[in-house]
């Protein structure tokens, strides 16, 4: 298969690593100096501390990344629709365009630029860091759960087949589900991410007291939004699947949130929290806690020099 993939950040070329072994791969990437290093010296990945050197296209001109069969978008979900219209060359008629993005509203996004027979969504708990130029970690991580926006289900069969060639566990759903996938992720993203970034703290010290008691109150309420939209699920449930992750992490873990905040970068705050305190007033459900966070992520990164 002919992949693009945009957004040569920390999962863009983490999933490239594992893509280029079966597939004809580039990489997208704004970020020049990033870009001349896998083209000069190949993109390291490191795994539990050992190094692959792996060798996929890196472009900065999407002509360059032009007739993909499939079009990864890595992008950060604030970013979605600037770097779609700012690559829109590397769309074609056919190309099917995936996303695996965290937050709420990559697919709105994705579909002001794909028909939605070629948009597949999902979601995935593999991580990874970049390092430096040329230098990505693979955090590792087990699933991908891909569905299509609409009812085909043939373009996302085609990219679960390739990903399963490459070693990547991918799972199938139909479109019903998608939203749910999405939603399921949104959930615990909203319970975890802020509070780590706002603390600095590790990600398993939200099982602490008082720390347990906030990430529930932010939970409580996304779910109650959920529930609004239309979406079956318990706040019981999320409160135990959360403990059970908070759990199942390494001592260091820390939010993608907390890495952006540390490194001064702007976060995903208001396609999270912010999304559910803008669905909770859309649906007439109070998000009180949710806002108080996205205020203050929003003055962690005012502060920015
Ligand atoms: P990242 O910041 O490491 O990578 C994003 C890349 O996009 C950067 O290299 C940036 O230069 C590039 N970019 C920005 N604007 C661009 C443009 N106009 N054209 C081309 N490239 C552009 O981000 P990431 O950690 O890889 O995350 C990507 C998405 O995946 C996010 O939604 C994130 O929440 C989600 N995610 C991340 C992880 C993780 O462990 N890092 C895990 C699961 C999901």
């Amino acid at each position: 298969m002919k992949i693009t993939i945009l957004g040569a950040g920390a999962m863009g070329c983490m999933m490239a690593g594992f893509l280029v072994k079966r597939h004809d791969v580039i990489l997208v990437d704004v970020w020049k100096e990033h870009i001349e290093a896998i083209n000069d010296k190949g993109l390291c990945i490191r795994f539990q501390g050992e190094e692959t050197v792996v060798h996929p296209k890196a472009t900065t001109d999407p002509d360059q990344a032009k007739g993909a069969d499939l079009v990864i978008v890595f992008v950060k979900s604030i970013q979605t629709a600037g770097a779609l219209e700012k690559n829109k060359a590397v769309l074609g008629g056919g190309t099917l365009v995936l996303s695996l993005q965290n937050g709420y509203g990559n697919d709105q996004d994705i579909l002001k630029f794909a028909p939605k027979n070629n948009v597949i969504m999902g979601t995935t708990d593999r991580a990874a860091s970049v390092l430096g130029p040329g230098l990505v970690n693979n955090s590792g991580g087990r699933y991908i759960h891909i569905g299509p926006l609409g009812e085909d289900m043939s373009g996302a069969g085609k990219i679960a087949a390739a990903f399963r060639e490459c070693g990547l566990d991918t799972d199938v759903y139909d479109a019903k589900h998608v939203n749910e996938m999405i939603w399921d992720k949104l959930i615990i993203n909203c319970a975890n991410n802020a509070l780590v970034a706002l603390l600095d703290i590790n990600t398993p010290q939200l099982l602490q007291e008082h720390l347990s008691d906030s990430f529930k109150m932010l939970l409580g309420e996304s779910v109650k939004v959920s529930r609004a939209c239309g979406l079956p699920f318990e706040e019981g449930v999320y409160v135990e699947k959360n403990i059970a992750l908070l759990k199942s992490l390494s001592k260091e873990a820390r939010t993608s949130m907390w890495q952006d905040v540390n490194k001064k970068r702007r976060t995903e705050i208001d396609r999270m929290n912010g999304a559910i305190v803008r669905l909770g007033r859309e649906k007439g459900v109070p998000t009180p806690c949710s806002e108080l966070v996205v205020h203050l992520i929003h003055a962690i990164e005012n502060k920015y020099v």
